[in-house]
């Protein structure tokens, strides 16, 4: 495993924590004074400082300052930043050729990608695989695919589910602010139902699952009706949503029922793929075999691409060029791909996700014990989230939450917030962050939150 990142052609970055000026300092803030007079606010800053190198755990900025990653740019380099074998591949194809389109005149990086991702998703059914750029326009087009297939229209998305920004996958995104606000009208055909999360489940944890699942099914049979259902879309871990893990018995209820009546069952794994949960896909946990798989982010280390993986016959249903894209499966981005998947597996990438796990959770239960602040501690391998509430109850805290993240960010540590009512700190290190970083990361964070 590489802690360390020396592909740059001078020394290795150095995996720590370093200050230099406030965060942001001034020379980020010059830049950000140019990125608000050039870009438009809805495009969003987490945490203004402008980055220059980044790599293993840490990302650093224009002023010097080395910050620790607990966020991996929303959890896309879980190899890390410029991996080595990212790195040397996408090198030698630069200097290849950059483009030719692959439905125009084809190449080999993108066929192994696809066979790859057929081997490597659940399922021993024959499997077929086409690329995209971004995890929205998998989703948009696992959909397409499922309608082609079924000739049926509807679209079954659940509570919390995020999928993305465009018109048909901000339809399918749960939460109106900041994602669907006065961006109407939007898609039709698109209906949502209950998603078992244990925490606020009404009746309590232990009677979350079937609840949550027969609520779904009976919205489905008697509101739609089953046979008008091209697709269930869903997150087997809910992203956006708040990094919830709908309560165990719920995805396998939903499958079971989409495979009795004859609906496309699509797990939406753009956020949760590619070992970050401590399996290869979250899927695998509960044993769930979806027909359609859409993955994105994690999968390139950081250059665009996504994938639609799913049964031959369902992708084969699909006329003749009735699929694609111009970039789509663009060759840098499968080489990339490549450099990722092997990364994950002679690093072990899996083992460390589960390793990382084992170090966050039992550190973060224990600060939920002390800080009434922290409701509930969640999550699997390195996708890990606590909701924050108002002490004593069950009521979200965005504003302490929005405070914590403020805190770590003073501190050097990248956090990133979620979760419908803003009240969520989720935690995506990469997969490759030295243990030493990871163990200061969560001091920062426990002391924030003493602290609010
Ligand atoms: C990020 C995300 C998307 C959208 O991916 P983009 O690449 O931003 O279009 C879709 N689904 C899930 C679960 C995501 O986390």
């Amino acid at each position: 495993m590489s802690g360390t990142n020396d592909t740059h052609g001078g020394p290795a970055l150095p995996q720590e924590r370093r200050l230099r000026t406030e965060i942001p300092g001034p020379r980020s803030r010059e830049l950000l004074a140019r990125k608000q007079a050039a870009v438009p606010p809805g495009i969003g800053t987490t945490l203004p400082v402008f980055v220059t190198r980044a790599g293993g755990g840490v990302v650093v900025d224009a002023d010097g300052n080395s910050l620790i990653d607990f966020g991996s740019g929303i959890a896309v380099t879980s190899v890390g930043n410029a991996a080595p074998r990212v790195v040397e591949r996408v090198t030698r194809q630069v200097a290849d050729f950059t483009h030719t389109c692959f439905m125009v005149t084809p190449y080999e990086s993108y066929v192994e990608v696809c066979e790859t991702l057929n081997r490597l998703t659940p399922g021993d059914h024959e499997k077929r695989t086409f690329l995209v750029n971004s995890g929205a326009e998998a989703v948009e087009n696992a959909v397409k695919v499922a309608r082609h297939a079924t000739g049926r229209q509807a679209v079954v998305v659940f509570d919390h589910g995020y999928h993305g920004r465009t018109l048909l996958t901000m339809t399918l995104t749960a939460k109106n602010m900041p994602y669907k606000d006065g961006f109407g009208p939007f898609a039709p055909e698109v209906y949502r139902v209950p998603l078992a999360y244990p925490f606020r489940w009404p009746t309590g944890r232990e009677n979350c699952a079937e609840e949550a699942a027969a609520q779904a099914i009976d919205m489905i049979t008697k509101q739609i009706g089953a046979e008008k259902v091209a697709a269930v879309v869903i997150e087997p871990i809910a992203g956006e949503g708040g990094f919830i893990e709908p309560a165990r018995g719920f995805l396998p209820r939903v499958l079971e029922f989409c495979r009795a009546n004859g609906i496309v069952f699509v797990a939406d794994e753009v956020q949760t793929g590619f070992a970050r949960t401590g399996d290869l896909f979250a899927c695998e946990d509960e044993g769930i075999v979806p027909d359609l798989i859409c993955t994105a982010k994690g999968i390139a280390g950081g250059l665009p691409l996504a994938a639609v993986t799913g049964r031959a016959e369902l992708m084969d249903s699909v006329h003749v060029s009735g699929l694609g894209g111009t970039f789509g499966g663009n060759p840098l981005a499968c080489e990339a791909a490549l450099g990722v998947f092997e990364t994950i597996e002679r690093d072990d990438l899996v083992g460390r996700a589960r390793h990382i796990g084992s170090v966050m959770l039992p550190r973060l239960r224990a600060l939920a014990e002390r800080s009434e602040l922290v409701g509930d501690v969640r999550g699997r391998g390195a996708m890990i989230a606590i909701e924050l509430v108002r002490p004593g109850t069950k009521e979200p805290d965005p504003v302490a939450t929005a405070a914590v993240a403020r805190r770590c960010h003073a501190e050097g540590l990248l956090v990133l917030t979620a979760g419908t009512y803003g009240n969520v700190l989720r935690f995506l290190p990469p997969l490759v962050m030295p243990d030493h970083l990871l163990e200061e990361g969560l001091g920062i964070l426990e002391k924030a939150i003493t602290e609010v």
